[in-house]
């Protein structure tokens, strides 16, 4: 077993906002409550069945420094970049895309029956990698492993590894976990995550406790609400009357200044400068 399991360090509730052309969205990470929670720079949580939180969608906005990771649940999002790459994430998929020296782009979520559900990450990236090549991993939902325990959890694994299982994100800096966990009622889940990195759960249905079960020092929370994890070797998770459904993210912390301005996130003011300087040039996306 797990000599010691992470307790709760922060209980913080997600706050309306709206962002893009007009999208209300949860936001957990990236407020006034919880700028940065190195090396995780934003969570967005959207869903609603009213077109109208979330037709006027993304439209063309830069990204430079950090990786967008958007997982969607339900509906569908069009996306398309000045470089010339464009796609959809449906259902069940995940969009992992390094921004680094910039990209220009838009995020659109398509109007349909089932409206819109889904999640944005995003990852800072080290002052190495800041400047490097955009690139995009876009992840099928039927490639995405779903690790079925006994118990009746069930784990989606984008990144990092459930069971000897490894997710099909890779090379990523951060060296991440990104969990897609249920689990039912009166059950448990263990997961251990390395000694040192940043974790957090963020449950968007039912309830759960988490920390050290056999210590009376975890604490029950329900949907929607984000956990900071403090540290420890492992992640324990106890159901009562009710299932959960949680993101876990875990990931390694770069202990670097940050200097943030809107969608761009470097290690120095004068870099923002910089950016805002090519912006205005027209020279930002140079490939
Ligand atoms: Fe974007």
């Amino acid at each position: 077993m797990t000599s010691s399991p992470r307790t709760i360090e922060t209980i913080i509730t997600p706050e309306p906002v709206v962002e893009g052309a007009g999208v209300r969205l949860k936001r957990s990470l990236g407020t006034r409550t919880l700028n940065y929670l190195d090396p995780f720079l934003l969570l967005d949580h959207f869903a609603s069945d009213d077109p109208r939180d979330y037709e006027a969608g993304f439209p063309l906005h830069p990204h430079r420094g950090i990786e967008t990771v958007t997982y969607v649940l339900r509906g569908e999002v069009h996306h398309k970049d000045t470089l010339g790459n464009s796609g959809s994430i449906g259902a069940g998929d995940v969009q992992w895309m390094t921004a680094g020296r910039g990209i220009m782009h838009e995020e659109m979520p398509q109007v349909r029956p089932e409206g819109i559900a889904g999640f944005q990450l995003w990852v800072n990236l080290p002052a190495k990698l800041k400047m490097t090549k955009p690139r995009y991993q876009d992840i099928r939902s039927n490639t995405i492993p779903e690790i079925k325990k006994a118990n009746g959890a069930r784990i989606r694994v984008m990144s990092g590894t459930v069971d000897g299982v490894s997710g099909p994100v890779s090379e990523i800096a951060a060296d991440p976990t990104y969990l897609d966990v249920f689990v039912p009622a009166h059950a448990s889940f263990i997961h251990p995550i390395e000694r040192g990195h940043t974790a957090f759960a963020y449950v968007f249905d039912g309830e759960a406790r988490f920390g050290n079960r056999d210590q009376a020092d975890d604490t029950t929370i329900s949907a929607p609400t984000l956990a900071v994890l403090g540290d420890g070797d492992a992640v324990q998770v106890t159901t009562g009357k009710t299932s959960v459904r949680f993101l876990l993210v875990s990931g390694k912390p770069l202990h670097e200044p940050i200097a943030r301005y809107g969608p761009f996130v470097m290690n120095t003011q004068k870099e923002i400068e910089q950016t805002l300087i090519e912006l205005r040039q027209g020279t930002f996306v140079t490939t």
